[in-house]
C-alpha cells in the first residue's frame, strides 16, 4: 500500500473502530467519574485548547465531565512545517482520553484538542496508576480500552513514526522488526515503490544514502541505533541503575515476564530487562494455539502486550532495550554466599543493575543454517520468524520453509495464507516425527504447501537477497532450485547464554543447569541443596527455554517463571 492509499484508509478505520468498539472507547457512569474524582482535579475548557498534543513527551488522563473533544492527527509535517490535519473522533461527556503510552512513559502519538468547551476531570500518570491497582473494576474497564486502543493505533496505521528505507536494507529491517515488536505506532515508506518516499527524502534535504530514516515530529533520525529510536520516543525513559532490587529479571520473554508479574503482584521490588522487547520467541509468533485458556489461539504480540500490561499494573519496572552482558556476585556481610550477597549485572551501555535475586530468562534463538552466503542474505531474505513483517516479503510469491518442528509448521500455514506457494523442507522422513498433529494435518491439507521431506538446503541464489535456494534429497542426491523471496528456517534453538559463561554452570550445549543437575561439583553451599530452578550461583534462578531441559512452550516458560519467585522468596528470607 502507497503512503496516500494508507492515508484514504486511515480515518475509515478509527471511525469504524470508534462506533463499534465498545471495549476502545467506553462510557463512564455518573458513579464511575465520582470515584476518579477524589484523584484528580476539575478543569474548564474552552473551544481550541488542547489538553495533549502529538510529539509531547508525556500527558495526564483526562474524563470529559461537559463538551466534546477532538482526537487529531497532524501529518506530512516536512522540512518546510508544512502540516495536514486529520480528525480521527470526537468524545463526548462520560469518555475518556489516553492509551497505553499513559502507562509505558511513550510519547504522545496523536492530539486531543477541546471542539466544544466545558469540564474535564485530569489526573495525573500517578493517581492513574493508584486507580488502576486499587479499583479493579476501572482498572479492567481503563487497562482493556488502553490495550484495545493501542491495537487500533496499529491496525489503522496511524502514522506515527514514519520510517523510511529499503526492503532490501538490513538496518530498515532492524527498525521495523523494532517497531513492530514494540508495538511502536509506525508507518513504513518503501522506497523501492513508493514515490512519495523519494519526495519526501527531498523534502527534508536527504539523499536515499542516508537512509533508513525515522521521522518522528520535528525530529529526523538516519539510521538511529534500537536505544536511539528508543530515546526518541520515550520508550527508554526509565532510570533502573542506582537501586537496589529484591529481584532483577533478565529477558522478558514468557518466562521472564511471569516472573515479573508474580514478584511484583507479591511485593517484590522488581525490575525486568530486555534486549529487544517484551515478548521474547512467543512475541514472533502469529498464533499461538496451544494456551490453556485461549481456544482460538492468540497472537504472541498480544499476550506479550497483555502481560507487560499486567507487570507494570503491579509495579514491575519494565526496560527495553538493555543487554545484559556480564553476571557477578558481591560478597556483603561476612564475605559469604550469604543472603548478604548482591547480583551485579552489567549492561551493554556499560552501566550496572544491582538486585538481591536474579531470575535468568533470556531463552534461546533459532540455529543458522549452515549454508554459504546466508549472512549477506539474512535480514532481507532469511529469517527466524514469521510475522506480518516477513510475511508481506513473500506476498504473492513463493516462499521456502526449513524444519519439522512446531514453529515450521506454524510458520508455513501462516505464510501460505499470504505467498503463492510455500515449500517446506524436512530433514527427517516424517513430518510427523516432531510436529503436532494438527499442524500436520492442516499442512497436509493445505493445496499451497508442497513438503519436501529427507531433504537438506544446499545453495542460494540471488544478489543480496535470496532469489532461489537449491535443496538436496537426501536419498537420490537429486537436486532442485526452488525459486523464492524468503527462506524461513526454524531449525533448533541455541541458548542466550554467551554472557554466563564461566559464572553460571552449563550443559554442553550452553543451557543453564539449576537444581538437582548441578551435583556436587557446581554446587558450593553444604547448608541446603539448591532449589529446584536455581543455578550454580545461590540467588541466581533460570526459567523457561534458557534452562537446561526445559520443554520448550510458552506455557511451560510462564510455569517456571512463577514458580521460580516462589525460590526467590525462600532464597530473600533464608539465604
Ligand atoms: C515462531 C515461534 C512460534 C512459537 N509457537 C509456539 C506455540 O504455538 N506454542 C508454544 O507453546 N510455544 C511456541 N513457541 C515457543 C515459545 O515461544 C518459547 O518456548 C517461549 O517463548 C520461551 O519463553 P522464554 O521466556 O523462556 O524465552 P524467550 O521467549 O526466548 O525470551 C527470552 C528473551 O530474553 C531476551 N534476551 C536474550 N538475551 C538477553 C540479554 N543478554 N539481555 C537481555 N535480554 C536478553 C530476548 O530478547 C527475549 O526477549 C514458538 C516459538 C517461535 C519462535
Amino acid at each position: 500500500m502507497t503512503v496516500a492509499e494508507f492515508r484514504g484508509s486511515l480515518a475509515a478505520v478509527w471511525q469504524d473502530a470508534s462506533v463499534h468498539n465498545d471495549l476502545a472507547f467506553p462510557t463512564l457512569s455518573d458513579e464511575q467519574i465520582d470515584r476518579l474524582r477524589v484523584h484528580g482535579e476539575e478543569e474548564e475548557t474552552s473551544a481550541g485548547d488542547y489538553l495533549f498534543r502529538q510529539g509531547d513527551e508525556s500527558y495526564d488522563f483526562y474524563v470529559l465531565l461537559a463538551g466534546e473533544a477532538e482526537i487529531v492527527e497532524e501529518v506530512d509535517e516536512d522540512a518546510d512545517g508544512e502540516c495536514e490535519e486529520r480528525v480521527l473522533a470526537a468524545h463526548g461527556a462520560g469518555r475518556f482520553l489516553g492509551e497505553m503510552n499513559l502507562l509505558t512513559g511513550q510519547a504522545v502519538y496523536l492530539s486531543a484538542r477541546v471542539s466544544e468547551a466545558g469540564a474535564v476531570l485530569r489526573l495525573d500518570r500517578e493517581a492513574l496508576r493508584q486507580v488502576i491497582a486499587d479499583d479493579p473494576e476501572l482498572s479492567e474497564l481503563i487497562l482493556n480500552a488502553f490495550l484495545a486502543r493501542r491495537t487500533i493505533l496499529l491496525e489503522g496505521n496511524v502514522s506515527g513514526l514514519r520510517l523510511l528505507g529499503s526492503r532490501y536494507s538490513r538496518d530498515t529491517a532492524r527498525l521495523r522488526e523494532f517497531a513492530l515488536r514494540n508495538r511502536l505506532p509506525h508507518t513504513w515508506v518503501d522506497l523501492e515503490d513508493d514515490p512519495e518516499g523519494e519526495a519526501l527524502l527531498r523534502g527534508f534535504g536527504l539523499s536515499p544514502c542516508d537512509t533508513p530514516l525515522v521521522v518522528w515530529g520535528k525530529t529526523v533520525l538516519k539510521n538511529p541505533s534500537n536505544s536511539e529510536l528508543a530515546q526518541a520516543v520515550g520508550l527508554d525513559t526509565a532510570r533502573i541503575s542506582g537501586f537496589l532490587y529484591d529481584l532483577l529479571v533478565v529477558g522478558a520473554g514468557p518466562a521472564g515476564l511471569a516472573a515479573a508479574v508474580y514478584a511484583a503482584s507479591e511485593g517484590l521490588r522488581t525490575v525486568a530487562l530486555d534486549s529487544v522487547a517484551v515478548g521474547g520467541q512467543a512475541g514472533t509468533s502469529s498464533r499461538i494455539e496451544n494456551y490453556l485458556g485461549f481456544p482460538a489461539g492468540l497472537s504472541g504480540a498480544e499476550l506479550a502486550s497483555r502481560a507487560a500490561v499486567q507487570a507494570e499494573k503491579f509495579g514491575a519496572l519494565l526496560s527495553v532495550p538493555r543487554t545484559a552482558v556480564a553476571l557477578s556476585c558481591e560478597a556483603i556481610g561476612d564475605g559469604g554466599l550469604t543472603p548478604g550477597c548482591i547480583h551485579v549485572v552489567e549492561l551493554d551501555d556499560g552501566s550496572t543493575v544491582e538486585a538481591r535475586a536474579v531470575v535468568v530468562a533470556t531463552g534461546a534463538r533459532y540455529r543458522r543454517l549452515e549454508v554459504d552466503r546466508r549472512e549477506e542474505m539474512e535480514g532481507t531474505s532469511i529469517f527466524y520468524a514469521a510475522t506480518e513483517m516477513e510475511g508481506e516479503v513473500c506476498r504473492d510469491c513463493d516462499a521456502v520453509v526449513v524444519g519439522g518442528g512446531n514453529s515450521a509448521g506454524q510458520a508455513c500455514l501462516f505464510l501460505a495464507e499470504r505467498a503463492s506457494r510455500v515449500y517446506l523442507v524436512v530433514r527427517g522422513d516424517d513430518l510427523g516425527e516432531s510436529m503436532s498433529r494438527y499442524l500436520v494435518e492442516r499442512i497436509e491439507s493445505s493445496e499451497r504447501i508442497e513438503v519436501l521431506v529427507r531433504t537438506e538446503v544446499r545453495e542460494l541464489l540471488g544478489d543480496g537477497v535470496v532469489e532461489a535456494v537449491v535443496v538436496e534429497d537426501g536419498e537420490s542426491g537429486e537436486r532442485r532450485e526452488l525459486a523464492c523471496k524468503g527462506l524461513f528456517t526454524f531449525i533448533g534453538a541455541e541458548p542466550h547464554t554467551d554472557w554466563l559463561e564461566g559464572t553460571l554452570a552449563l550443559d554442553d550445549e550452553g543451557f543453564v543447569k539449576t537444581g538437582p543437575q548441578l551435583g556436587n561439583g557446581h554446587w558450593q553451599r553444604g547448608d541446603r541443596a539448591p532449589h529446584l530452578l536455581e543455578t550454580s550461583l545461590p540467588g541466581v534462578f533460570a526459567a523457561g527455554d534458557v534452562r537446561s531441559g526445559a520443554v520448550k512452550r510458552v506455557a511451560s516458560a510462564v510455569g517456571e517463571g512463577s514458580i521460580a519467585v516462589k525460590f526467590v522468596h525462600e532464597y530473600l528470607a533464608r539465604g
